[in-house]
C-alpha cells in the first residue's frame, strides 16, 4: 500500500489501526486483513432529516421572545421583573424539611397511584375546596401533573380539533399555546374593569367552551366581581357552554377574600374548575387538580395513565402532609402579608418613576401589576433595551398578540432591594425608547 499510494509505511499502519478501531476493518489470525462486511453501511448511512420530524409535530415552537425568557429566566446576572413565580426567598424550606423527614415513616411505597391520584390527597383538596364553596365529592376530582397539564388533558380528550375556545383577552399564555397545538380556534374576549365582557362571546354552531381565570387574573390581576360571576354563569348556563375556571391565584387575596369561585355555583357540572399550589407553594411539586363531573373526571384520568401514568406519587404524598400538618395554612397567612408588602412596593415604586409614562393596575391579590404605556412603544425594542441592562421583561404581547402597549410586572419573584433598582432604571429604559 505504501509503495502503491506513495506515503510513509508508519502513515499505513496508523491508518489501518484506526480504521481497526472504528471496526471497519476486520483480521483474522492468518486470514489476512479485510474490509468489514457493514463498512459500507458505515459509509452510506445518513441522519435522519431531523428536521423534517420536528416540523410536523402539532406543538408550534414559543415565539423568540418567550424562548429567550425561558432562557435567561435561570441566568442569574438577570433581575426578573415579569416571572410567575415566588421567589426562592419565599420559600418555606423549615416547613418542607418537616414533611419529608415525616414521610418515609408515612408512606407504604412510592409506587404508580391509581388514574384519579392519591386518595388521602383528594381528601383534602375537597374539603378544601367545601371551603370555597364547592361542594364536590372525591370521585370528583383528579390529580394532574400541574394544572397546565389539565387543560393539555381537556384538549386532548375532550375537544375536537377545529373547536372554538373563548378565553379572556389577555390571558394566560401557556393556556393559548395548549390550546392552540390541540388545534383549537382561539377567541380572545375583551375584558372591562370587571372581567371577561361575557356579552361579547358569539353564537357556536361547533363544540366550544370558555377558558376563565377570575380571581387575580394572569396578566392583569383583575378579580370579576360576584355579580358579574352569576351573570356569566347564567350565560353559560343558558347557551351550554361549558366553562375552564382557573383558580390558580384564588388563595393569594391581601385584605379582602375575593367572591367564591363560580364552581360554587354549579349544580349541574358545567364548570371543570382546576386549582394548583404552583403558586402558592411550588411549581416544582407539579400537582394540580381538576374538580369536575364524574365522567370527565374519569375520561381525563383514563388518559392521563397513557400519558403519563400519574402525577409524581411523591409530590402528592408530601402535599397531602403539607396540608394535614396545618403547614400550608400557615404559610399561606405569611406569604398573604409577603406578597401585599411587596406590592406595596412595586405600587410605590411605580408611584415614583413611572408617573408620566405609563398607567396600571393595584391588584388586590395575586402576583401581578398590569401597566399600560401612555404613549405607544415597540414592545420588542423595550424588551431588547431592557435586557441590555439585565431586566427581563415579560411584554404584554405576549398573553395578546395584538396588544403592543402593556406590559406584565410581577412582584412575586425579584426581592425588594432588586425591584427597587430594576424598576427605576427601567423608567430610564422607557424614556430612552420614547426619544427614538
Ligand atoms: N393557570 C394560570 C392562570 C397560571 O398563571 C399558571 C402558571 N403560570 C398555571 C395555570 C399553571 O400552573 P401549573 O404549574 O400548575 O401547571
Amino acid at each position: 500500500l505504501s509503495e502503491l499510494f506513495q506515503v510513509n509505511r508508519s502513515t499505513v499502519v496508523t491508518a489501518m489501526e484506526e480504521l481497526m478501531s472504528y471496526g471497519m476493518l476486520e483480521s483474522e489470525y492468518g486470514g489476512g486483513t479485510r474490509v468489514a462486511s457493514n463498512t459500507w453501511s458505515l459509509f452510506m448511512s445518513t441522519p435522519p432529516d431531523w428536521n423534517n420530524y420536528i416540523h410536523s409535530s402539532p406543538f408550534r415552537s414559543n415565539m423568540p421572545t418567550i424562548q429567550i425568557i425561558n432562557k435567561l429566566e435561570y441566568d442569574e446576572r438577570y433581575v426578573r421583573l415579569g416571572t410567575g413565580e415566588l421567589s426562592p426567598s419565599l420559600f418555606p424550606h423549615d416547613l418542607m424539611t418537616k414533611v419529608f423527614k415525616k414521610l418515609p415513616a408515612k408512606i407504604p411505597a412510592l409506587g404508580y397511584l391509581g388514574p384519579l391520584g392519591l386518595p388521602e390527597l383528594r381528601r383534602s383538596l375537597t374539603e378544601r375546596m367545601a371551603l370555597k364553596g364547592i361542594d364536590v365529592p372525591d370521585s370528583s376530582i383528579v390529580v394532574t401533573s400541574g394544572s397546565l397539564q389539565g387543560l393539555q388533558l381537556i384538549s386532548v380528550c375532550m375537544l375536537k380539533p377545529g373547536s372554538t375556545v373563548f378565553t379572556e383577552s389577555p390571558t394566560y399564555l401557556k393556556s393559548l399555546q395548549v390550546f392552540q397545538s390541540a388545534g383549537m380556534h382561539l377567541s380572545g374576549i375583551p375584558m372591562d374593569k370587571n372581567g371577561l365582557m361575557y356579552w361579547q362571546i358569539g353564537k357556536e354552531t361547533g363544540q366550544a367552551l370558555l377558558y376563565t381565570i377570575p380571581t387575580h387574573q394572569n396578566p392583569t390581576g383583575l378579580v370579576m366581581p360576584e355579580e358579574r360571576r352569576k351573570e356569566l354563569f347564567q350565560f353559560c348556563n343558558a347557551n351550554r357552554l361549558p366553562v375552564i375556571e382557573d383558580d390558580a391565584y384564588g388563595d393569594l387575596w391581601f385584605d379582602q377574600e375575593p367572591p367564591k369561585p363560580i364552581k360554587a355555583m354549579d349544580q349541574n357540572g358545567m364548570i371543570l374548575y382546576l386549582g394548583t399550589v404552583s403558586k402558592t407553594l411550588a411549581p416544582g411539586l407539579r400537582i394540580g387538580w381538576l374538580a369536575g363531573p364524574e365522567s370527565v373526571v374519569y375520561r381525563i384520568g383514563d388518559v392521563k395513565m397513557q400519558v403519563d401514568y400519574g402525577a409524581s406519587s411523591l409530590s402528592q404524598w408530601a402535599l397531602a402532609e403539607f396540608f394535614d400538618s396545618g403547614y400550608y395554612d400557615d404559610y399561606l397567612i405569611f406569604l398573604r402579608q409577603e406578597l401585599k408588602a411587596r406590592r406595596d412596593l412595586a405600587l410605590s415604586l411605580l408611584n415614583q418613576h413611572f408617573k408620566d409614562l405609563a398607567d396600571w393596575s393595584v391588584p388586590q391579590g395575586g402576583f401581578y401589576i398590569w401597566l399600560r404605556f401612555k404613549i405607544p412603544l415597540s414592545m420588542d425594542n423595550l424588551f431588547q433595551r431592557a435586557l441590555d441592562k439585565n431586566i427581563l421583561l415579560n411584554p404584554g404581547n405576549i398573553y395578546d398578540f395584538a396588544d403592543n402597549n402593556a406590559l406584565r410586572l410581577s412582584y412575586a419573584y425579584a426581592d425588594p432591594e432588586d425591584l427597587c433598582k430594576a424598576i427605576k432604571t427601567l423608567s430610564h429604559v422607557v424614556e430612552a425608547c420614547l426619544k427614538k
